[in-house]
């Protein structure tokens, strides 16, 4: 069996940027994530002939190194200035999730294979999902949210330090539970010309998207997110109860018999709540295996949020850490 010099946990934004920089340093990589897709959060749904994004709605940029990928991406075509002065929204063209697959283009993936633990043999690491596939490394990256790493680790058979240890139990998630709503394209909203709404809401809404408006569909899906509060309250409900509740809570901006369809989406990870202050984390000195992800911040980073700058940066620093270890090995 093949063994790569990098294997990445994780195929969000920060894994893929991550696997770009390491291939273009000649080394080889692959990235593994349990999904069907790449582009976690940065999730795009398609409904009806249209979509939605239901993660991140934009990006914003605050550092240079960020700003040049993004330069990089809008002269391609794959993202554009949504909306906003001081620190301007960026969309993906077709979508959030279309601008993760178009940077993963060319990196050998290995989707709908979950890790579920690590072990060392002969100096190198094997990667094993539950039905016992491999993957094998001479390094490791991990991008998952912070607790979904933790737990891994924890299954795992690696030296781990207590540093490490305790920083990665300190970051807690809150979920997010999103709507998405279909509604009749010739219907009016009453949201602001860009389509998107995150203020004057009532409580318990954290922001409201029409992806008609924003440009990114040819129907009219609305979606509709929950505060971190209301999303722990409404986590276990039903999708009919967190219907209701979300469209009662935005009566003035769609009216429910516009509705002809709805999906309910529920991220169990979607923000962190507290940060840890250095672009990522090393397992311990005797382990090649890294710990990145967007609740890894610069400390110049002054949003001092989980974005998709911040897991951006993240996963480029870990390459550069990779890259360092490696080539000293
Ligand atoms: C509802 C919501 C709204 C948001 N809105 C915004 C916004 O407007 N602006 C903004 O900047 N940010 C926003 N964010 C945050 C932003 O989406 C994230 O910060 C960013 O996308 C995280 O990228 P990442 O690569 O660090 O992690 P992720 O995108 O979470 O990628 C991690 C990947 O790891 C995979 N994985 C996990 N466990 C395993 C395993 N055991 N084996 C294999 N694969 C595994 C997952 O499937 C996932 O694809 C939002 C997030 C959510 C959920």
């Amino acid at each position: 069996m093949r063994t790569y010099d990098v294997a990445i946990v994780g195929g969000g934004l920060s894994g893929v940027l991550a696997a770009r920089k390491l291939e273009g340093q000649g080394l080889s990589v692959i990235v593994i994530d349990k999904s069907k897709s790449v582009g976690g959060r940065m999730a795009t749904r398609r409904i009806d002939g249209g979509r939605a994004d239901h993660g991140a709605q934009f990006f914003t940029v605050r550092s240079s190194e960020f700003q040049s990928h993004v330069d990089e991406w809008s002269k391609k075509g794959w993202v554009e200035r949504w909306f906003g002065e001081k620190y301007a929204r960026y969309k993906g063209i077709e979508g959030m999730n279309q601008l993760v697959k178009n940077v993963s283009k060319g990196i050998p993936l290995k989707l709908q294979f979950k890790v579920h633990h690590i072990i060392k043999q002969h100096n190198e690491y094997v990667l094993r999902s539950e039905d016992e596939s491999e993957v094998r490394a001479r390094a490791i990256l991990m991008t998952p949210p912070a607790p979904q790493t933790g737990q891994l680790l924890k299954q795992s058979d690696l030296r781990m330090s207590k540093e490490a240890e305790e920083t990665l139990q300190s970051l807690r998630f809150s979920p997010a539970v999103v709507a998405l709503l279909t509604v009749n394209k010739e219907e009016e909203t009453g949201l602001p010309h860009s389509g998107h709404q995150d203020a004057h809401l009532s409580e318990g809404i954290e922001r409201v998207t029409d992806s008609y408006a924003k440009g990114i569909s040819n129907e009219r899906i609305i979606s509709i997110y929950a505060t971190p509060e209301r999303s722990k309250a409404l986590y276990d409900k039903s999708d009919a109860t967190i219907k209701e509740d979300l469209l009662n809570l935005t009566s003035t901006i769609i009216r429910p018999e516009t509705i002809t369809a709805y999906q309910i989406k529920k991220w169990r990870y979607a923000q962190a709540e507290n940060v840890h202050t250095a672009p990522f984390l090393a397992v311990s000195d005797e382990e090649d295996v890294i710990v990145a992800g967007d609740a890894f911040l610069y400390g110049d980073d002054s949003s001092g949020r989980t974005r998709v700058e911040s897991a951006a940066r993240s996963g480029l620093a870990a390459a550069d850490e990779l890259m360092k270890r490696l080539i000293e090995t």
